[in-house]
């Protein structure tokens, strides 16, 4: 999958179509990577400088810390500051900014705050530390869910009842939608998200080649898979032809992951409504846990977020364009405070927190177009 050969064999072959399409500098072709996973890899392979000029990569929503809104961080910063609670949560998260700073901040004036690998280390914290309220902070798609299903249904079965889950699962289908339906987004193709694609498979992306006419192509994290995607990709869109097809396939079956599917259904069933950073509140974006798992929502028992009745859009901080680069709709080094006042060790934004943002992407690798 990193083979020079093959390599500059798929680049001559984007190229050509490429240039049968008629994309050019002024007018690219814009295909967007969804998977943030996928924009690091195209910044750490370089693809970005490797492809035709006539070919513009969009990075998409699609790394779970980046579009978590204000208002989540704060409620969970809010969380952590009772009397009582442990939160738990993954390293990423803790540095996300939110309107009255990060879990980070909170640890260091003194809330117990605790990163974990695995939902399933909270919970044996929980089973440690009887006296303590333990809070897993749960964010992801739906390629993190399942393990979050499983370590609600293991508390259920040993009774333990200092477990719960501050629950911001979202899934990938409906941010897609909305971005389709935005009248000044202009998208020619997707790259599909593999390790999403793993669970849930190739089905959900269908309404984006039926109702949208834009082509799907599920790829690997390889130079070679993505390579060959995007060629994928230019070639329905030469054909005209929208459909969804899968590149992942050592990997991505039709079906996803029944057994995965089946926990998450169990015990998440989608809100209504889920604010998005930069895309707003999207309708049926992200899950919550079923009334039969309420004594393992922290939501419910605590009375904060959507459980507290409140829907609180936070303002971004002055300046941050986060919003415009999760849309597509412009590059990370246009935002005034790229690589002056927010920076990867002091992000001001969530797209510099994670390796998986595009900010973050653009700032490690330099050499940009
Ligand atoms: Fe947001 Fe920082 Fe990127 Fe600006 S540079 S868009 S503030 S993450």
């Amino acid at each position: 999958f990193r083979d020079p050969a093959q390599v500059r064999a798929l680049l001559a072959r984007i190229g050509r179509l490429v240039d049968r399409i008629g994309g050019t500098r002024d007018r690219p072709v814009t295909i967007m990577e969804i998977c943030g996973g996928h924009t690091h890899a195209i910044f750490r392979f370089g693809l970005h400088r490797l492809t035709p000029e006539g070919l513009e990569f969009v990075h998409g929503p699609g790394c779970p810390v980046c579009v978590l809104p204000m208002a989540r961080v704060d409620d969970c910063v809010e969380l952590a500051q009772r009397p009582g609670v442990l939160l738990t949560t993954f390293g990423d998260a803790v540095r996300v900014p939110g309107t009255r700073g990060s879990l980070l901040q909170a640890k260091a004036d003194g809330a117990d705050v605790r990163i974990v690998y695995s939902p399933l280390d909270a919970l044996e914290l929980a089973r440690r530390t009887p006296g303590r309220e333990v809070v897993f902070f749960a964010l992801g798609f739906e390629t993190t869910m399942p393990a979050t299903a499983a370590a609600v249904l293991q508390a259920e079965r040993e009774g333990i009842a200092n477990f719960t889950l501050f629950c911001n699962h979202i899934t990938v289908p409906p941010p897609l939608r909305a971005l389709l339906q935005d009248p000044d987004m202009r998208l020619d193709g997707f790259v599909g998200p593999g390790h999403v694609s793993m669970v849930i498979g190739t089905e959900p992306y269908r309404f984006i080649a039926e109702e949208f006419h834009r082509p799907v192509v599920v790829s690997g994290f390889e130079p070679a898979d993505l390579l060959q995607s995007v060629a994928m990709v230019l070639e329905q869109i030469a054909q005209g032809r929208a459909a969804v097809e899968n590149q992942y396939a050592r990997v991505v079956r039709p079906e996803g992951n029944p057994r995965a599917l089946a926990l998450m259904d169990r015990v998440f069933e989608p809100r209504d409504r889920f604010e998005w950073r930069g895309l707003g509140e999207i309708d049926s974006s992200g899950m919550r846990m079923r009334e039969r798992y309420a004594a393992f929502d922290a939501e419910r028992k605590f009375g904060v977020g959507y459980g507290a009745g409140r829907a609180r859009p936070a303002p971004e901080s002055d300046g941050c364009r986060c919003g415009d680069v999760v849309k597509g709709a412009m590059k990370p080094p246009a935002c005034p405070l790229f690589g002056t006042a927010c920076t990867p060790q002091s992000p001001v934004g969530a797209l510099m927190v994670s390796s998986e943002g595009s900010c973050a992407a653009y700032h490690q690798y330099a050499g940009l177009r």
